[in-house]
């Protein structure tokens, strides 16, 4: 005789503190949070200029030198956002792009906020600026990039303020 089989469930919650460290990009993270500064880092070999920064440099593997770059950029390539993490769905829609900032020659995959989101108002060639949040942790959503002629609306908000 069998008789069919039933678990027994219970409802819980684990709680994990914990701690991780961003290694040789620390001093990117440190001077966002601390300086509102984007940090880059330009190749000591080659001069190749690095953002998000690499310690060395990937095209040739010698170490690179830290160097602040302007918070302008041009968008590379953009999306619009509808589906995502439970970090970010307050957020939607909102745009995500590769931004070439001024003086690099690498492009940073960040945020791209709007008052009036549209495709054509994130779209390849558009220029942006980064705005940083007050309160920062020293992580890559303490900035975001929007339009350069939404800037200052965006940093007269309470929550948020512009760069160096
Ligand atoms: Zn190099």
């Amino acid at each position: 005789m069998s008789e069919e089989f039933k678990d027994h469930q219970i409802r819980d919650v684990i709680k994990i503190n914990y701690k991780y460290t961003m290694g040789g990009q620390s001093k990117f993270f440190i001077e966002l949070k601390n300086n509102k500064k984007l940090l880059g880092t330009k190749c000591k070999k080659c001069g190749k200029t690095w953002m998000p920064p690499r310690i060395n440099c990937s095209d040739c593997y010698e170490p690179a030198d830290w160097l602040e770059l302007k918070q302008t950029g041009t968008i590379e390539v953009s999306t619009i956002v509808w589906y995502t993490t439970s970090a970010f769905i307050k957020a939607i829609p909102y745009g995500i792009g590769f931004i070439k900032l001024d003086g690099a020659e690498t492009a940073l995959l960040q945020g791209i906020f709007s008052e009036n989101l549209v495709p054509s108002k994130i779209k390849k060639g558009k220029r942006v600026k980064a705005v940083f949040n007050k309160q920062r942790d020293g992580k890559m959503t303490d900035f975001f990039f929007v339009p350069e002629d939404e800037y200052d609306n965006w940093i007269s908000k309470p929550e948020y303020e512009g760069g160096v």
